[in-house]
């Protein structure tokens, strides 16, 4: 077997898949565009499990329960308490009608999860955990062990951690990975993974989903932030505030974003996120607003990453959508698995034909 991997893409995915390939032996080189288009830069940072369990979604639950599992040795190995920002989640539900279905989602996670650690809580309960939310929200659950991380201190602790274990990085975009030098090339660019995939003769289907998001900075006169990730509906909406240690990310829309560059924050997100943040949490009235951004999650027909072969020298890890943080370590050990000739994913990708 090989022993010299090229990865192509520095986000969240690319970084944990070559600093797992740098641990176990392998001579690993990152090449990366940048954190311009890189959703990982924008993104809440939730480590969601629980609170990802929608029904009809089994496969992504089961994925982020694995996930789950590995990151306390993955953070371990980050070496950087201050990567993580929160243990544990409140998932809130504004109304009676948001609690339903809060209650489906929860009664979803319950059966395929038998022992996830879901306390159903009344809106006054969680202020007893969470003082500055909101009087009169419906309730909702005390979700134990669903945290989150700063988005961009864990890419800059990969970055770091892949340095020390005599990685490099190329700050320069590929055009084709098959002039690559290594004995096995990663794709795992993203929303750039199809185009690299297609150059490399493979059709791997990735859209893009835009979400909008801001980051609210404390003042001196700030209630502090959050404790937990809350994660709230609001009419119908869904809102999340996950700490950092100074700030609240607020997040975050969710639409089909129009080209692969649509990053601009619109207004209207802008404003919906702002009135339900301050709906659930008031005192986040006095933040500022340090930062309105926009991201496109790289989403795979069924929300589930495409983690695979294209051929004896070509991998691919993408389509992480919503989930490419949290699912991080486990994408690694799958590459890892498919590194070792142990492919867990059954899904060909379709071969181009030569007219396309
Ligand atoms: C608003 C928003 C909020 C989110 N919140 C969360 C969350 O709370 N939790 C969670 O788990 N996930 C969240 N996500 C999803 C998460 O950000 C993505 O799933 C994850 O970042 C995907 O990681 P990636 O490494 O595949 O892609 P990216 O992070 O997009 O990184 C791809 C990298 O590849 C590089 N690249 C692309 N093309 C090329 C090329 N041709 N040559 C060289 N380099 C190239 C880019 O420059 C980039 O650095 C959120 C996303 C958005 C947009």
């Amino acid at each position: 077997m090989g022993r010299e991997l090229s990865v192509v893409g520095g986000g969240a995915i690319g970084l944990a898949c070559a600093l797992a390939a740098a641990d176990a032996g392998w001579t690993t080189t990152v090449y990366d565009a940048g954190s311009a288009s890189r959703a990982a830069h924008v993104a809440g940072g939730m480590l969601g499990c629980f609170g990802e369990g929608h029904p009809g979604e089994r496969r992504i639950l089961d994925i982020s329960a694995q996930s789950a599992a590995l990151w306390p040795d993955f953070l371990t190995r980050l070496g950087d308490p201050t990567v993580r920002t929160a243990t544990d989640s409140i998932l809130l539900a504004a109304s009676a009608t948001d609690l339903a279905y809060l209650d489906d989602q929860v009664g979803f996670v319950r059966d395929r999860i038998p022992g996830a650690t879901l306390a159903r809580s009344t809106g006054a309960q969680l202020r007893r955990c969470e003082t500055a939310l909101a009087r009169g929200l419906a309730g909702g659950y005390l979700a134990e062990g669903e945290g989150a991380v700063d988005n961009r201190l864990l890419v800059a602790a990969l970055e770091e951690r892949l340095g020390e274990a005599g990685g490099r990085i190329v700050r320069a975009g590929v055009d084709d990975p098959t002039e690559l030098p290594g004995d096995q090339i990663l794709i795992a660019a993203g929303l750039g993974s199809a185009a690299l995939a297609a150059v490399a003769g493979a059709d791997i289907s990735v859209h893009g989903e835009k979400g909008e998001i801001l980051r609210l900075r404390r003042t001196r006169w700030s209630v502090p932030p959050p404790k937990h990730v809350i994660r709230g509906r609001r009419h119908g909406r869904p809102i999340y505030l996950v700490p950092r240690a100074d700030a609240v990310v607020v997040g975050a829309t969710q639409y089909e974003a129009v080209g692969s560059d649509d990053r601009v924050p619109q207004a209207g997100g802008v404003a919906d996120l702002l009135a339900d943040a301050i709906a659930v949490m008031p005192g986040l009235s006095t933040y500022e607003l340090a930062e309105a951004g926009a991201g496109i999650r790289p989403s795979s027909p069924d929300g589930v990453p495409v983690v695979q072969r294209i051929d004896d020298r070509i991998l691919v890890a993408t389509g992480h959508g919503r989930n490419g943080i949290a699912l991080s370590p486990w994408t690694a050990a799958r590459v890892m698995d498919v590194l070792a000739g142990e492919p867990r994913e059954s899904r060909e990708p379709r071969k181009l034909r030569e007219s396309e």
